[in-house]
This record gives structure tokens, sequence and C-alpha cells, in this order.
């Protein structure tokens, strides 16, 4: 730290992303990207011409990718806001929308960036305990003095609320912001889009880095009431004025154009997750019912932590979180088939090597059967 850091941000404990190591190539199941490429017209609109174009700075307006998601999503084009990934509008409103209270309510077991955000902002976080099975009281967020943060399909979890649960928590806050932070509603999850045309308070947060493939090319954006639009675009333009590069852009409406490849290849994760779920059960794990593209779940053999290491020292790599109320569980990423045979493999010799999994040996052949 030098002398020059603010006093203030002295202490911020910062975000830590998912574990990128270079050392050797890993099967990737940590930080919830998607297996498969872009569609391959999104490839395509990245041409030599695309590239040269570099040189000029991108639509601050992004009028074609609003309009093309506003087609989508059928609302007005003042209704969206784009950033540079959703975690550029989630810091922006929580430095701009946490109105008078200055105070943020957020499930305790969630995305790890809405503490630090609170930090950064110096927000007084209310971390709401979820129910025994991990699951949201909708109830604890109702009648609350301060901003709303719930990750719908929430994450690690996987677990949602239902469109019904969101409607009271946004009929009880009226004069506060409600936001839903969907990045995994693509995976089977059921999205509040359609309730911003009735509440003024509802930021339905949206991202391309996991349905879309495009973790890489950082590309967010935000459906809401024109008037909280508004209030976003006035902090874009008194940061960044051109927060979304001309690459992305063009990637983004390619995107939207290909929406058959992108929900057929959610169907695949969808189904991969369902094989990968029973297939851990089978191997004595509990595995909450996720509607996303990864799966929250327990060995009944090992730690969460022995196992993330003994998956990293066979080249899988899987999240672990230390917190102790989770630290019995991991997080692994949907992949391909092909990938999670070889996860389910590596376990089932992980396990092996443990002298109390007797059992396991007698139910590897039925195992290997299923898949
Ligand atoms: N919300 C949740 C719940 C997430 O898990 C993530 C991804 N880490 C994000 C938002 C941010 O996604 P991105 O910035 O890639 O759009």
């Amino acid at each position: 730290m030098s002398k020059f850091l603010n006093e203030k941000y002295q202490n911020l404990e910062v975000y830590v992303p998912g574990e990128q190591p270079q050392d050797m190539e890993y099967i990737k199941l940590n930080t919830n990207e998607s297996p498969y490429p872009p569609a391959p017209s999104v490839i395509k609109a990245i041409d030599q011409a695309a590239v040269s174009d570099l040189r000029l700075y991108p639509d601050p307006e992004c009028a074609g990718l609003i309009k093309k998601l506003a087609c989508s999503y059928g609302v007005k084009p003042e209704n969206i806001y784009l950033s540079n990934g959703s975690d550029d509008i989630l810091n922006f409103a929580f430095m701009a929308l946490s109105g008078f209270w200055g105070k943020v309510y957020f499930p305790e077991i969630s995305y790890g960036f809405y503490q630090v955000y609170a930090d950064l902002y110096q927000l007084d976080a209310v971390k709401v305990p979820l129910r025994p099975d991990f699951s949201i009281d909708y109830k604890d967020y109702c009648g609350v003095q301060g901003m709303v943060v719930i990750a719908n399909p929430n994450a690690p979890t996987g677990l949602a609320l239902s469109l019904e649960e969101i409607r009271k928590i946004l009929d009880s806050n009226p004069d506060q912001v409600v936001i839903i932070d969907e990045a995994y509603v693509d995976f089977g999850g059921t999205s509040a889009v359609p309730l911003v045309a009735e509440y003024d308070n509802l930021l339905v947060v949206q991202t391309f880095s996991k349905s879309r493939s495009m973790a890489g090319a950082r590309l967010g954006f935000a459906i809401a009431n024109a008037e909280l639009i508004a209030d976003l675009n006035r902090i874009k333009y008194s940061t960044n004025p051109y927060n979304i590069n001309r690459l992305t852009l063009l990637a983004g409406e390619a995107a939207l154009d290909a929406a058959d490849y992108y929900q057929s290849r959610c169907a695949k994760i969808i189904e991969t997750r369902a094989y990968t779920a029973s297939a851990l059960e089978g191997l004595g794990f509990t595995v909450l019912p996720s509607l996303t593209n990864f799966l929250f779940v327990k060995s009944d053999h090992m730690g969460g932590q022995q196992l993330y290491e003994a998956l990293k020292a066979k080249g899988i790599l899987i999240r672990h979180f230390s917190s102790p109320k989770i630290q019995d569980y991991n997080r692994i990423t949907i992949g391909t088939r092909e990938q999670m045979n070889v996860m389910l493999d590596r376990i089932q010799e992980i396990l092996r090597q443990d002298t109390s999994a007797d059992w396991l040996n007698a139910n590897t052949s039925k195992n290997r059967k299923d898949r």
C-alpha cells in the first residue's frame, strides 16, 4: 500500500476472483464460464475491418445493441443500460442507488462482490442468513430500510425465489431499489424482466458472460424503469462514457441474432447438470437442486477444501469457499459431458484412495454403466 492511498480504502477486503492458474492446462470448472465457444456468427463478426476500426471510439449510446436487446426482451430502449460486465452495474448501483438509508440487504451466502461494493461505498451491509436448507426466505427482505440485492438464482447455492416471492419484496419496498441479479437465469430460472413494467423500484441485472459464452468480452445489461436507467447513465457519463468496446458491441449484436444456438447450448448444460447431479449423488454427495450452470455439492466422505485440492492435483479446478457455513461444500461449474465424466472418474479415484470408501468399489461398476 502506498502512502497516497486514501484512508477510507486502506482496509478494503477485495473480491478474490476464481483462480486462473497458468502452470498447466486444467479442466476449468471453477468460474461458471460456458464450456462452449460463442456462436460461429459471433466469431465472424470480429473481422479485420472491425479490428481496424478500433482506432475509433465506440458509440457511447450503444444504440444498435440496445435496440436489439430491447426487441429481444420486449422492452423499450430507454429501459436498457449496457455495461462492461454486469459487475459494473452492481458497482454503480451500490455507489448511487442505495438511497436515503445508506444500507443494503443481501443474503449472507451469495455473490461475494456484494460485500466488497458495500465496503467500497461504506454502506451498512445487512447480511441476511439463509434458511438451514440454503434457501432464501423472501419475508426477510420485506419492508426493509435499504436497498435489496438478491441473486436469483442465488450463487453459489443455485436455488431460486419464485416471481411471486420477488413481487412481495417489491410490493413491500416501494421506496427502495430491489436489484435482482439474474446472471444465471438462462439455465432454467424465471426472469423478473416482465415485472419491470409494473415496478419502478426493480433493477434486473443480466450478463452475456454465462449463457452467451462471452465472459471474456465483458458485457452486462440492466433492465429497469427509464428513470433508474437514466440514473445509471448519469454515473456512466460521469466516469467512462465509452464503457463498451467496439468488438464487444459487435459480438453482442451477433450473439442476440444467434438465439437458437445459445438456447441449444443452455439446454445441453441443463441436461449435463442433471446427469452430473445424479452421478454425484450416486457417489454419496449431497447436491442442491440447481437452476444454474453449476452445482453446489457436499461429499459425505471429505471436506470441501480436501476435495478441491485433490481435484486440482489431478488437473481439475472447482471452487471452494472458506466461509464456515459452506466450507464443506464445493461449487462445480457444468462443463461438457466429457469434462464431467473426467471429473467423475477423478472423484472416484480420490474416494477410492480413502480406505473408508469400500462401499465405492462395490458401486463403481454400476456408476460406469449408468453413463
Ligand atoms: N452476479 C453473479 C451472481 C455472478 O456470479 C457474477 C459472475 N461472477 C456476476 C454477477 C458478474 O458477472 P459479469 O461481470 O461477468 O457479467
